[in-house]
């Protein structure tokens, strides 16, 4: 929050989207059908998950694709270094998917001798400047031209004043040396098609097309919750994930990959292997009353709207999810105690429930992560006494107004005395950035009593 020129580039970000996003729904004959819809169809794939798996794993092992189960993170990287053993493998390149930055798999590739590079460009430029993805969707949304044309500048020897177009060449060059050198090609999956056993990837840039099919061996990672029962449910999940992803119709490129090279074809690659991963979703399943966050596509709407993002960013959740959709899934993913701040992170105003094209009620989610953080003792006895005393007072008039009274006071004495922003004030840290509040100088029921009582005086 305190980074004022990083908070004018993500509102500025945030607000193109936003024209962009209605102007394309404005195309749409029925949004709110359209969102029911998918709601119903993600229903019907994650409350028969296990059938629905099984079939995509059958379907897919059918067109000469491996399919590997991951139970967690560690697993799935063992899986994916095994594959890189075994076939030699050197140099690997990757499209966007942010299943692979949940698992860590750069760190776990490079620590074992094999160089990984990131082609889609924004992820790219993430990795040159070393920093994690910003956002779900858009990686490097805190970043202005100017500071990407220095970046390239510093990293690859680009002019200082380079444009967008120059800039785009200049990483283009480096990255066909990338895909042409590659051995191994990581993608993640928008989709997993149960009824035809594919994988279905959308993108702008063209690059998972080539990171899919240039290199000997490709491997996708997809998350559990990313199956679909049939390629007819494409028709709604792709357009409506454009849209509420960068405001387009449809997304440049959408591919639906179904195995390895066949016989008597000229492309693609020696072997397809595709990583099922669990790492805390079955987790989510198995409570019927969250189990609805798994209905999330990832199309990053629901952080662009979220006042809370707009404000902090996204490097302060520090997780690979950010935003409403990455508070809610967190605390399943990686434990209450730890991850259950991010809860509290949201002002409740409900704009990401209003967005999601998959009809997730996030706000309430965030509510019942809060509810069972309480319940499952993870508060501190501070926090516990406050909202003692809180309650106490929201239930009794008297009460209330005595602790208005105090407050008033309170407010009053550390003015005068200098307290505020000093050592003294129990809330520094919290107004060491911001002005606290100003308390009314009465309240209601004061001026209330006050009005009634110079009604009754005589004129
Ligand atoms: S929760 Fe909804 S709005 Fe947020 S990323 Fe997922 S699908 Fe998009």
């Amino acid at each position: 929050m305190a980074d004022a020129h990083e908070r004018a580039t993500v509102l500025k970000a945030t607000a193109t989207y936003t024209s962009k996003v209605a102007e394309t729904k404005a195309s749409f004959l029925d949004w709110a059908t359209g969102r029911r819809q998918l709601h119903q169809r993600k229903w019907e794939a994650i409350h028969r998950l296990d059938f629905h798996l099984e079939t995509f794993e059958r379907r897919a092992t059918a067109r000469g694709a491996r399919v590997h189960w991951a139970e967690d993170a560690a697993q799935a990287c063992e899986i994916i270094l095994e594959i890189c053993h075994r076939t030699g493998a050197q140099k690997a390149v990757k499209s966007k998917s942010m299943i692979t930055e949940e698992i860590h798999l750069n760190a776990a590739l490079e620590e074992h001798g094999i160089a990984v590079v990131e082609s889609d460009l924004g992820e790219y430029i993430a990795q040159i400047r070393g920093e994690p993805p910003y956002h779900i969707v858009t990686p490097v949304m805190q970043l202005t031209k100017e500071e990407i044309a220095a970046t390239f500048h510093e990293k690859l020897g680009a002019p200082r004043d380079a444009t967008a177009e120059d800039l785009t060449k200049t990483a283009r060059r480096v990255l066909r040396e990338v895909f042409l050198a590659a051995d191994v090609g990581v993608t993640g999956a928008n989709f997993l098609v149960a009824e035809t056993g594919m994988i279905a990837i959308t993108e702008n840039e063209g690059n998972a097309r080539l990171v899919s099919t240039l290199p000997r061996v490709h491997i996708a990672v997809a998350g559990l919750e990313k199956v679909v029962p049939r390629l007819e449910d494409l028709a709604g999940f792709l357009p409506m994930l454009a849209v509420s992803g960068t405001g387009q119709q449809l997304t440049g490129y959408n591919t639906l990959l179904g195995g390895p090279r066949q016989q008597g074809e000229t492309d693609g690659p020696e072997e397809m292997h595709v990583i099922l991963l669990d790492n805390g979703r079955t987790r989510l399943l198995a409570d019927a009353e969250q189990r609805e966050a798994l209905h999330c596509i990832r199309c990053g709407a629901c952080l662009n709207v979220c006042p809370v993002f707009k404000g902090v960013g996204g490097f302060s959740y520090d997780t690979t999810y950010q935003g409403p959709i990455g508070s809610v899934i967190t605390p399943h993913f990686r434990g209450l105690r730890e991850w259950k701040h991010l809860s509290y992170a949201s002002s409740l105003c409900g704009a990401c429930s209003e967005v999601c094209p998959v009809h997730i009620d996030l706000h309430q989610h965030l509510l019942r992560n809060r509810r069972n953080a309480v319940d499952a003792g993870h508060v501190g006895a501070v926090e516990w006494i406050a909202f003692r005393f809180w309650a106490w007072a929201m239930r009794s008039p008297f009460a209330y107004e005595l602790a208005a009274r105090a407050g008033r006071i309170a407010q009053r004495l550390s003015r005068l005395l200098g307290v505020e922003g000093s050592l003294l004030d129990p809330a520094r840290a919290w107004t060491a950035r911001r002005a606290a509040p100003t308390l009314a100088p009465e309240s209601f029921r004061e001026w209330w009593r006050k009005r009634k009582a110079s009604e009754r005086k005589p004129s």
